[in-house]
């Protein structure tokens, strides 16, 4: 008899708890996974790479690089030599998405449904992140760059896991734009303007902390410090990086970079030195020469085989700031639930664990490291059980040879309104940002409003990657697929009910 190929559409799921999201189960991977972990001496290093706003097909290894302007040598390497996700998902925007990577929670869990701005309150505290989970388990942790999961003191990095966090506490945006004469002559050509905007209770500066202690400023950002601080914190991983050579623990650094956030000043050194000559672009070609150098060191220090190597995005690109904007293939941008919005690259790099040259579209949530890293680092056990986690644990996935995701349904929502679920090649959408044309390139995803559909629509991404058929009338069938998905998930809110914090309004 044939040997039935796994199908996401059609296999079941298993729920190990009910404050666990239910996943595929495959026992030999599973065995092969933990086998191969068991093999090494001692637990991993993690280096996470956070992009802000880079598109999904920036990168040349996702049909971008030379092909728009801005060749990518480094990731594209690591791509070939790791596993390349294609379907890997961030949350709409880039509070809601770092904190579901910190927490392994969707936003209406963890309560950041939108960036807050310019010094509002609210942030990460209460919730229990994977660096203090890891830092509990013996890892040493460090934070670096963009920050933005909440300026208050409890919801500062140095003060829920990190031991030590080197970069700014919120986004690049709030930093500059109201001294550049370009964007805000009216305030820039002002003097009561500049003085009102200088005395507003934001914070003007790149800081640095250490586990427990106070924010010590380091320097006031202004443009032509932006345009360093890409090159600063690399240099600060960097000797991070050497330093825990030398030491008897395993670490983990988040590091965030600036670029390609709106706007973007690129360094003197790559200012007109990609073929498109646009500041996105040369910052597109330095963050590509940066992940080099951290991967150069790891190299140098003889770490690259004990370090897993994660790079992404923090959502879909912006296009409310076109031409300062990424590559996407898909419909509409950050801020919506449409593809634009949610799919973002996602390398891989693993060397000697992690099978090289493989390009796979399982379902991957940045949601997942969350209980994937408790896994790689012996730590399953200090799950909190006290809080809905809607991770699932990818380490078969990521460590098997051909491997089938362990996550059957994606869900995505739109701040606090349910907007679609996607299982195998399709997503069937109840809630979406405008539906007009000029959604896919400006005005972009904040820009539209919500609106909810009469009768569902179903898209298959295979067919329609930019979401522009529904196919729901001929596909009916396929409703069944989605059914238990929904059900399950909007049960798991009875008994670990939603939460808000910033941006409660759908
Ligand atoms: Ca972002």
């Amino acid at each position: 008899m044939r040997r039935m190929a796994h199908d996401p559409i059609t296999a079941a799921t298993v729920q190990d708890a009910p404050h666990l999201e239910p996943h595929f189960a495959f026992p030999a991977a599973e065995a092969a996974a933990t086998e191969k972990l068991n093999a090494r001496a001692a637990r991993p290093n993690v280096a996470m790479i956070v992009f802000d706003d880079v598109g999904w097909g920036d990168f040349g290894c996702y049909g971008g690089g030379v092909a728009v302007g801005a060749p990518t040598p480094n990731i594209d390497r690591l791509a070939r030599e790791g596993k390349l996700l294609t379907s890997c998902y961030s949350e709409p925007s880039c509070t809601p998405s770092r904190a579901s990577l910190m927490t392994g929670r969707l936003p209406m869990r963890h309560g950041l449904m939108r960036p807050p701005m310019y010094g509002e309150a609210g942030g990460l505290q209460g919730e229990i992140t994977i660096a203090q989970l890891l830092s509990d388990a013996g890892y040493v942790t460090q934070a670096v760059g963009k920050w933005h999961m909440g300026e208050n003191r409890e919801s500062q990095p140095q003060n829920v896991g990190f031991d030590d966090f080197y970069g700014f506490l919120s986004v690049s945006d709030m930093y500059t734009e109201w001294r550049d004469p370009y964007f805000f002559p009216e305030i820039v050509y002002s003097e009561e303007r500049t003085r009102w905007i200088e005395n507003q209770a934001f914070s003007k500066c790149f800081v640095h902390a250490e586990k427990g202690g106070e924010i010590e400023e380091v320097e006031e950002v202004t443009i032509p410090v932006l345009s360093l601080l890409d090159d600063m914190w690399c240099k600060y991983s960097q000797a991070f990086i050497e330093r825990m050579a030398g030491i008897d623990q395993p670490w983990f650094l988040y590091h965030c970079t600036r670029g390609t956030h709106f706007d973007n000043y690129p360094h003197p050194d790559f200012l007109g030195k990609s073929p498109a000559k646009h500041p996105y672009k040369d910052t597109i070609v330095e963050l590509d020469d940066i992940v080099g150098r951290l991967i150069q060191t790891l190299e140098d220090t003889g770490q690259l085989d004990d370090t897993i190597v994660f790079i992404t995005s923090d959502n879909g690109p912006e296009m409310e700031t076109w031409p300062d904007s990424a590559y996407s293939p898909f419909r509409s941008a950050k801020g919506s639930t449409w593809e634009g919005g949610q799919r973002v690259p996602g390398v891989v790099y693993w060397r000697g664990m992690v099978e090289p040259g493989q390009a796979t579209d399982g379902i991957f949530s940045l949601l997942d490291w969350f209980p994937t890293l408790l896994r790689v680092a012996g730590a399953t056990d200090a799950t909190p059980d006290d809080r809905y986690i809607d991770g699932v644990d990818q380490t078969s996935f990521l460590l098997g040879d051909g491997a089938q995701s362990n996550r059957k349904y994606l869900y995505y929502w739109l701040g606090t309104t349910f907007s679609a679920v996607r299982c195998g090649e399709y997503k069937m959408m109840l809630a979406s940002t405008s539906d007009d044309d000029r959604d896919i390139q400006n005005s972009g995803g904040f820009s539209g409003v919500t609106q909810k559909y009469t009768y569902s629509r179903l898209y298959n991404l295979y067919l329609d990657p930019k979401e522009q058929h529904s196919y729901m009338i001929r596909k009916i069938p396929y409703l069944d697929a989605f059914t238990a998905g929904l059900g399950q998930h909007f049960r798991s809110f009875g008994k670990y009910p939603a939460k808000s914090v910033v941006g409660g309004v759908g």
